[in-house]
C-alpha cells in the first residue's frame, strides 16, 4: 500500500474529465493534477483514501508529447478550464473515451463516433456569469472554492465582456457599492451575468443584486452605452442565501429585456432566464445532426421536450414540410420567447406549452412519432421514458450534457424495446471538462415492420421478374 508523502515514480495512462492525469501506484489509482497521458513523474502521495490517492507532479522525468504550453496567466488558479495544458487534438480523443466509458459501463454496445468540432477553442462563448466577491474582486471561481480569481480577459469569453466587467468595476469602486460577502449576506452585486447574439453581436447585461435597486444606475448605463451592440441592461433581485444564481425577479433598467440571434439560419429572441446555447456554431452542428436524425423516418408530429426557447424544434421543423411541432418548457419566459420566435420564423404549425415535461399524466405525446429530449444534466424519469414508450413513439433524438445520465437513460429505453444508433458528441465546451452528445433511438418493431416491408417488396419484386 502506498503510503503518504513518499515519491513513486510512475507513468500517467489517462486523463479524467477534471484534467487530473491518471495512474497507478502499487496498484492503486492515483489522481495526479497536471499530470498528462504518457508523462513519466515522480509523484509524491499527498493524500490516501480507501480506494484512490491524490499525487502532486515532483519531478517531470519525461514529458508527454500531448503538453501544451499554458495560453491562459490564471490557468492554474482559475477552476474554468481542464484541459488547457494539454493539445487539443489529445482533448478531443479523451472526451470520446469519456462517453465511451459510460456507455461501457452501463453496459451498453454502441459505437462512439469521433467528437465534432467546430475547430475553435477560444472566444466561443456568448455568454458568462462573474460572481462579485466582498472585496469587489470580479472573476470565476477557483476550482472547487468560492474565492474569486481575477482574469483580465478570460480567453474564452468574447473581447467585450471584458471591457463591461472593467466599466462597472470602476462604477462600483466610485459609488462605494459594495459586492456580495456569501457568509454575512451583506453587500449588494452579487454576479455580472453577460450574454451576446454571436451573429447579431446584441449584448445584454444584467446586474444580480441583493437588494431592489442599483446607485446611480443612469450613470452605469450612459457608460455601458458606449459598448457595441448593447441592446439592454437588466437587473435580477436576488435576496437568498444560496448558491443559486438568479433569482426569479428582473427589472429593465434600460433597452430591451432580450437580445435577438441567428441560429441554423432563423432568428431567436431569448430573455435572460432562457437557456441559450453557450457555443453558437457547434450549436449549429448539433441541431443539424439532430434535425437530421428526426428526419430518417415520419415526423408528421414532433414534441420537443424541454424546449427552451424552441431553438431545436424550431430549426428542425423549418426543414420538414407539413410537420406539427410541441414545445415543452418549464421556464415561463423561456415559453413566451419561444411562441415568438416561432411567428419571427414564420412558422405556424407550432405550440408551446410551459409545462413539467416530466409530467406523465397528460396527452402531450399522442400521436407523436418523434420525440427530441434535451434535459438538463440529472436527465429524466424513468416513468417519462415509460411514458414515451407507451405512447408508440417510433423515434427519440436524445442530446444530452451528460454522459453518464445519458446511458442511464439510453438503457431504461433499450429495456423498453428501442434500438440505440451510434453516439456523436459534440464538442460545445473546448477547454473544459464538458461534453455534449446526440443519440437516435429507434422502436425495434418499427425496425422490424420496416425489415418486413422490405422483405415484401423484395419478393414483390422477385415474382415480378419471374
Ligand atoms: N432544447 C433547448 C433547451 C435545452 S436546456 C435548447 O437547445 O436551447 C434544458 C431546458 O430544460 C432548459 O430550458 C430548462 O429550463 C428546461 N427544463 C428543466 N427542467 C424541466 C422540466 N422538468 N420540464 C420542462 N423543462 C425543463
Amino acid at each position: 500500500m502506498p503510503e503518504k508523502n513518499k515519491i513513486y515514480r510512475t507513468k500517467i495512462d489517462t486523463i479524467n474529465h477534471l484534467g487530473y492525469g491518471v495512474c497507478r501506484i502499487d496498484g492503486i489509482v492515483c489522481f495526479v493534477k497536471g499530470g498528462v497521458t504518457g508523462d513519466v513523474l515522480d509523484v509524491k502521495v499527498i493524500k490516501c483514501n480507501k480506494n484512490y490517492l491524490i499525487g502532486k507532479i515532483e519531478n517531470l522525468i519525461e514529458k508527454s508529447c500531448h503538453r501544451e504550453e499554458q495560453s491562459c496567466p490564471v490557468y492554474k488558479s482559475c477552476g474554468g478550464c481542464s484541459f488547457r495544458h494539454i493539445s487539443y487534438k489529445h482533448e478531443l480523443e479523451l472526451k470520446k473515451s469519456f462517453v465511451e466509458a459510460e456507455f461501457k459501463k452501463a453496459n451498453i454496445d454502441v459505437k462512439v463516433n469521433d467528437v465534432v468540432s467546430t475547430g475553435v477553442t477560444e472566444r466561443y462563448r456568448n455568454k458568462a456569469q462573474y460572481p462579485v466577491n466582498f472585496d469587489n474582486k470580479i472573476g470565476f471561481y477557483a476550482e472547487r472554492t468560492h474565492n474569486v480569481c481575477e482574469n483580465a480577459d478570460c480567453i474564452l469569453q468574447p473581447k467585450e465582456f471584458s471591457t463591461i466587467i472593467n466599466i462597472i468595476k470602476n462604477h462600483i469602486n466610485n459609488y462605494g457599492i459594495k459586492g456580495y460577502d456569501e457568509q454575512s449576506g451583506k453587500g449588494l452585486l452579487r454576479h455580472i451575468y453577460i450574454r451576446q447574439g454571436k451573429i447579431t453581436g446584441e449584448i445584454n447585461v444584467c446586474l444580480v443584486i441583493n437588494g431592489q435597486a442599483l446607485p446611480h444606475s443612469d450613470e452605469l448605463i450612459e457608460e455601458l452605452k458606449t459598448i457595441k451592440g448593447l441592446k439592454g441592461v437588466c437587473l435580477n433581485v436576488n435576496t437568498k442565501n444560496t448558491n443559486v444564481i438568479l433569482g426569479e425577479k428582473y427589472i429593465t433598467l434600460y433597452g430591451n429585456e432580450y437580445i435577438e440571434d441567428i441560429l441554423c439560419g432563423l432568428k431567436f429572441r431569448i430573455s435572460p432566464a432562457s437557456f441559450y446555447q453557450v457555443n453558437h456554431d457547434c450549436a449549429e452542428l448539433l441541431y443539424n445532426k439532430a434535425a437530421e436524425l428526426v428526419k430518417m423516418g415520419e415526423c408528421k408530429n414532433i414534441t420537443d421536450l424541454y424546449c427552451g426557447t424552441g431553438t431545436i424544434g424550431l430549426c428542425v421543423a423549418s426543414q420538414i414540410e407539413n410537420c406539427k411541432l410541441t414545445g415543452v418548457e418549464i421556464v415561463p419566459e423561456a415559453i413566451e420567447n419561444a411562441k415568438i420566435n416561432m411567428q419571427l420564423n414564420n412558422i405556424e404549425n407550432a405550440e408551446f406549452i410551459c409545462a413539467d415535461s416530466s409530467d406523465t399524466s397528460n396527452n402531450i405525446l399522442k400521436n407523436t412519432d418523434v420525440v427530441i429530449l434535451d434535459p438538463p444534466r440529472k436527465g429524466i424519469t424513468k416513468e417519462l421514458a415509460e411514458k414515451i414508450s407507451e405512447s408508440k413513439v417510433n423515434r427519440i433524438v436524445y442530446i444530452s450534457c451528460s454522459p453518464d445520465t445519458l446511458a442511464r437513460d439510453v438503457k431504461w429505453f433499450i429495456e423498453l424495446g428501442y434500438t440505440c444508433g451510434d453516439v456523436t458528441p459534440f464538442d460545445m465546451f473546448p477547454r473544459t471538462g464538458h461534453v455534449e452528445t446526440v443519440i437516435l433511438l429507434s422502436r425495434k418493431d418499427v425496425h422490424e415492420r420496416i425489415k418486413f416491408d422490405l422483405n415484401i417488396e423484395e419478393l414483390n419484386r422477385t415474382s415480378q421478374s419471374k
